[in-house]
């Protein structure tokens, strides 16, 4: 089987060390084994969430922890913050959930401005709040440091914040933004395998979670915790995803969080200089750019399928031809992972041989 490499946002390629790792055998997940595993990675997960507070791995994909996070913190309102098409979903899940709701919507593309966010919370109606730090279907990035500046007037307010495509392609700092509960996904900026999720908890979340009685089990977050106190997780966890974990922070680590964060903005900007040298224009607002991908506005209405068609036959990779109700008038480049400026720079020749072809 030809393996095709994926310029997609995710899952992004995994490299052949992270595979060996994941496909190492099993260990008992209540042996001493195991508890060494979380042991050896926990420490370095709460360096890149920059937190002393526990960090979890989930065996769900993202939307179990953004689900779990509504059935554990809200219980007057949940304000969902959406620009796309994964923060819009967080509010019918918040609906699913059985839980009072709120939109405060803005078009795909533009962000979410911390005083639209005051504005609402002062209303005093709300006890949560959900943001998508990288809204991946639109390729924007919300300031997410300057909505923490705002959540800092409302104590009372949990702050939930999905950062599933931007944890560890920049600089998140849990503790000093103040954030309630923050989830990253494996398969993106991380290049593990899909099926895992990220996520820690403040003392505050862990306060409200105690407070509400129909939190469910799974997805419990005191569970979590208490699992967490003796290197255990509540339920059977995917042990492969630790073992990937394992050998994924010992590259992160071996080339320095500074040198992985410049490497990805770096890569973003030969990417948004690229889309403007080619006569596209960047899909975001501008100054709102993700650092991981680069969702291009279509505006030379090129056949996408097709591109990806030639990019596939040719050099065996593809890019990702547009989200949700955006697909064909936007597409999107990702450049997230383990993906160095020389691989992007090649992918963006790639491109444009197959541009002309077509
Ligand atoms: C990919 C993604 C998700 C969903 O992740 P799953 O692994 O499919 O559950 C949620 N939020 C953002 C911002 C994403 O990029």
């Amino acid at each position: 089987m030809t393996h095709i490499k994926l310029f997609i946002p995710g899952p992004v390629e995994v490299s052949e060390k992270t595979m060996r790792a994941f496909s190492r055998p099993m260990i008992g997940h209540r042996s001493k084994d195991f508890q060494a595993l979380y042991a050896d990675i926990h420490p370095k997960l709460q360096q890149i969430f920059y937190t002393r507070q526990p960090v979890f791995v989930s065996t769900s994909s993202a939307w179990g922890v953004m689900e779990g996070a509504i059935r554990n913190l809200v219980s007057k309102k949940v304000l969902n913050c959406m620009s796309g098409a994964f923060s819009d979903k967080w509010f019918d899940v918040a609906k699913k959930c059985g839980k009072a709701a709120e939109p405060l919507q803005v078009a795909w593309g533009q962000p979410i401005t911390p005083e639209a966010i005051e504005a609402k919370l002062a209303t005093g109606e709300f006890d949560a709040i959900t943001v998508i730090h990288n809204e991946t279907s639109t390729g924007t990035m919300n300031p997410l440091f300057d909505i923490a500046q705002v959540m800092k007037k409302f104590p009372d307010v949990q702050f939930i914040v999905d950062c599933v495509s931007s944890f560890s392609a920049m600089k998140i700092p849990f503790d000093e933004l103040g954030i309630d509960l923050m989830l990253a996904g494996t398969q993106k900026a991380l290049a593990l395998p899909s099926g895992s999720a990220l996520f820690t908890v403040s003392e505050k979340a862990n306060a409200k979670a105690a407070t509400i009685k129909d939190r469910g089990y799974y997805f419990d977050v005191l569970e979590f915790k208490k699992g967490q106190e003796t290197n255990m997780t509540p339920t059977t966890p995917s042990i492969s995803h630790f073992y990937a974990l394992q050998s994924k922070l010992e590259d992160i680590f071996a080339e320095g969080l500074d040198a992985r964060y410049a490497r990805h903005l770096e890569n973003a900007k030969l990417t948004r200089a690229w889309v403007k040298e080619r006569g596209f224009k960047l899909f975001p607002k501008e100054g709102y750019e993700s650092v991981t991908l680069t969702c291009v506005a279509n505006t030379r209405n090129i056949d996408i399928p097709k591109l990806n068609g030639v990019l596939k036959t040719k050099h065996s990779c593809v890019i990702d031809g547009g989200y949700g109700k955006i697909k064909g008038t936007s597409f999107r480049i990702s450049h997230m992972g383990d993906e160095s400026t020389e691989n992007i720079r090649q992918l963006l020749g790639w491109i444009d041989e197959a541009l002309a072809e077509i």
